[in-house]
């Protein structure tokens, strides 16, 4: 741990070369190379109101990407709609269980807990710095948090709505539903809330 914040807090300039010591910066300032003026890094662009909306909003979608149908087909005059969740336990039934899982934990649960989590940890470092034992919640989400990123993978299932409508456009109509709008929504945020989510600002916020 001390030697990874001693590696955090020591940065290279990008076109000569010399060694700058990070310091904290407050917000909408930019650290400048001494040496040649090169921009080195600035502060997280984000504040953390911003981050709690986008979060809310994402949280506000993610129910009906879940439960709303994400593709509609209409095939011989029947009409087949599917949920994310019918999807995995409609391969759970073909014995691919261990592809259900995949499915349920890169979709629906692990970005379920990654959008609780920041919500958690915006809310204790706004309100709750003080108690000793959210402190320790907050220690404990941060922790966490590389790991929900990584099984998070929204994207996956957005390309293969757009897959699954160009292969099936012959002999289907397929049409996009509510679920769809709601799960392209649900992305669409999490990728700007991720963008804008700084692990290594969060922590500091710990060590004051
Ligand atoms: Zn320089």
């Amino acid at each position: 741990m001390t030697s990874d914040a001693l590696d955090n807090s020591v940065t290279l300039c990008r076109s000569c070369d010399l060694v700058i010591r990070k310091r904290a910066l407050p917000t909408g300032v930019r650290a400048l190379c001494p040496r040649c003026h090169t921009q080195l890094y600035d502060t997280p662009y984000c504040s953390l109101n911003g981050m709690l909306a986008l979060c809310i909003t994402a949280i506000i979608f993610f129910f009906p990407a879940n439960t709303y149908p994400v593709l509609e087909l209409e095939f011989l005059g029947s009409m087949r709609t599917t949920t994310v969740l019918e999807g995995a336990l409609a391969v759970y039934q073909q014995g691919y269980w261990i592809v259900a899982i995949a499915v349920m934990t890169a979709a629906v649960i692990a970005p379920g807990i990654l959008l609780m989590s920041i919500l958690i940890q915006i809310v204790i470092i706004k309100h709750g710095l003080q108690h000793r034992l959210l402190r320790s919640i907050l220690k404990q989400a941060l922790k966490l948090q590389g790991l929900l990123t990584q099984l998070t993978m929204l994207e996956i299932y957005v390309i293969s709505f757009l897959v699954a409508a160009f292969n099936l456009a012959d002999f289907a109509t397929v049409s996009f539903g509510f679920g769809t709008f709601c799960f392209t929504m649900l992305f669409i945020m999490n990728l700007f809330l991720l963008r804008e989510y700084d692990l290594e600002h969060m922590w500091s916020f710990l060590e004051k």
